[in-house]
Order: C-alpha cells, then sequence, then structure tokens
C-alpha cells in the first residue's frame, strides 16, 4: 500500500507560477479529490506527477521512491495511471484496439504462469487481453467492445479512457474532470465507479473535479489549490465551508 507524497513542489511557465511550493499526500485505498478555479494548477499537478514537467523544486514520491528520475513512460511502470481532462484516444481504432494499444505494466505475472513456457511475449499479449477484457466487463463496456472510438457517445469514450488506465492494472488512478462533458446520469454513474474503482479494485483514486456533487459523493478527502498553491484541506464539506476556498471561488 502506497502512499503517494508531493513535497514542496513548484513549477513556473515563463513568469506565471502554475504551482507554488504545494505539498499534500495521498493515503492509499482512499478517493482524494483536488479542487480549485480554472487555472488553479491542478492539471499541471498531474503532469508533475507523470513526469511530464520536471518541478522545479521539491520532490514527489510513490511508495517512498522518487519519481523524479523516472521518465513519462516508465511512470505507469510504478503502478500510476491516469486519464487526461480532454479524451486521448485513437478515434479511428475500436474501443477494445485502444486498451490493447494502452501502455501495459510488466512484470507482475504470478510465477504460475511460468509453467505454460510460452514465449514472454505472447503471455504478455494473451495476460494484457484477458486484463482488457475484465476492465471491458467491470466497466460495462461489452456492447461497445468493437466499436471505433470516433462513432462512440461522449460518455461512453469518457468510460473508455478510464478502461485505457484501468487495463494497465495500476496502483493508483489519477482523474483528470471525470464528469466534464457528462450528462446527470452520466456523472451519477460516475460516482459509483469510482467508488467500485476503490472497494473492488482496491485502488487508490486522486481526481481532479469541478461538480461538487461528485466531490461530495466519493472524497475521503478534498485539497483547494488556487494560483497554484494551498488553500485547504480537510473533508468535502470542510473545505467548502472555508472562507479562503469561498473567496478564490467569488475571485475566480
Ligand atoms: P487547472 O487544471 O487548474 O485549470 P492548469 O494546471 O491547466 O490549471 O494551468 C495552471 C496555469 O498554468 C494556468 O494559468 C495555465 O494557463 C498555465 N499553463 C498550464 N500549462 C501550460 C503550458 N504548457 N504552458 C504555459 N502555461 C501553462
Ligand atoms: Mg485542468
Amino acid at each position: 500500500m502506497s502512499w503517494l507524497e508531493v513535497e514542496n513542489v513548484s513549477l513556473a511557465f515563463g513568469g506565471l507560477k502554475a504551482v507554488d511550493n504545494l505539498s499534500f499526500s495521498v493515503e492509499p485505498g482512499k478517493v482524494f479529490t483536488i479542487i480549485g478555479p480554472n487555472g488553479a494548477g491542478k492539471s499541471t499537478v498531474f503532469n508533475l506527477i507523470c513526469r511530464i514537467y520536471d518541478p522545479l523544486e521539491g520532490d514527489i514520491r510513490f511508495g517512498g521512491e522518487s519519481l523524479l528520475g523516472a521518465r513519462p513512460h516508465e511512470v505507469i511502470n510504478h503502478g500510476i495511471a491516469r486519464t487526461f481532462q480532454n479524451i486521448e484516444l485513437f478515434e479511428h481504432a475500436s474501443l477494445l484496439d485502444n486498451l490493447l494499444i494502452g501502455r501495459f505494466r510488466h512484470g507482475r505475472f504470478s510465477p504460475l504462469s511460468e509453467l505454460f513456457f510460452l514465449p514472454g511475449q505472447l503471455r504478455q499479449e494473451l495476460e494484457h487481453r484477458r486484463k482488457a477484457e475484465e476492465v471491458i466487463e467491470f466497466l460495462d463496456l461489452e456492447g461497445y467492445r468493437h466499436a471505433r472510438v470516433a462513432d462512440l457517445p461522449y460518455g461512453v469514450r469518457k468510460k473508455t479512457e478510464m478502461a485505457r488506465a484501468l487495463v494497465a492494472s495500476p496502483e493508483i488512478l489519477l482523474l483528470d474532470e471525470p464528469s466534464s462533458g457528462l450528462t446527470t446520469e452520466e456523472t451519477d454513474d460516475t460516482a459509483f465507479v469510482i467508488e467500485d474503482i476503490r472497494e473492488d479494485l482496491g485502488i487508490t483514486v486522486v481526481m481532479i473535479e469541478h461538480d461538487m456533487k461528485l466531490v461530495n459523493k466519493v472524497s475521503d478527502k478534498v485539497l483547494a489549490i488556487n494560483e497554484g498553491r494551498f488553500l485547504a484541506t480537510g473533508s468535502a464539506s470542510e473545505v467548502q465551508d472555508d472562507p479562503d476556498v469561498q473567496a478564490a471561488y467569488l475571485g475566480g
């Protein structure tokens, strides 16, 4: 069970401090939500965790190990998967192919699978397919398996992105605005999905979210930031009642 620890991290774009000496930690097995007005630096925090950007200062650790030495494509090998604020899928490939193209986390086969004497690559491919089918079932996507992503309704594409992240068998899942663009019903469904991800799959969830109904429903802990800086942390209601948080939303 690994903690995610972000410690005194800063990043600037030109003169703008997008993340300013920010620290927080995420307890394993929980749903941790980051809120804040547009431009607060939320997505940048995800990009820092996923090694898209190098922090100017500070450290980011998962399971006690610094991620700062990892390249972006290696982050998944540390057990970290994400979705994007704007869906990033292969539009012209099928849903299933999108899950198979996704990065697979290596080195999680049981010693028993060695008994099958399959060449490593084939064994890995079979395991990857099995995992993809399992995730498709978990997210109720069976009916769309062979549909082209470009033809899928928006809500299903959004779910497909989540599926692609789950196929990698992460320990922690970063969701960037899972409800954006969804209908109220789809957002309610997303709340159940997030609860199942935590409870049934045992995956820690870090979520950036604007929809306070969803935030209230699923968050164990909330962090509010503004202009890259820490504002408040606590339960969803504690954070929403915080005067600094209310002022930041009124000012934005
Ligand atoms: P949020 O996700 O909270 O809405 P972001 O993390 O996307 O905010 O952005 C934080 C700030 O950093 C914003 O002012 C945004 O314009 C700026 N920013 C984000 N990414 C870049 C980039 N690649 N280049 C320059 N500025 C950026
Ligand atoms: Mg964002």
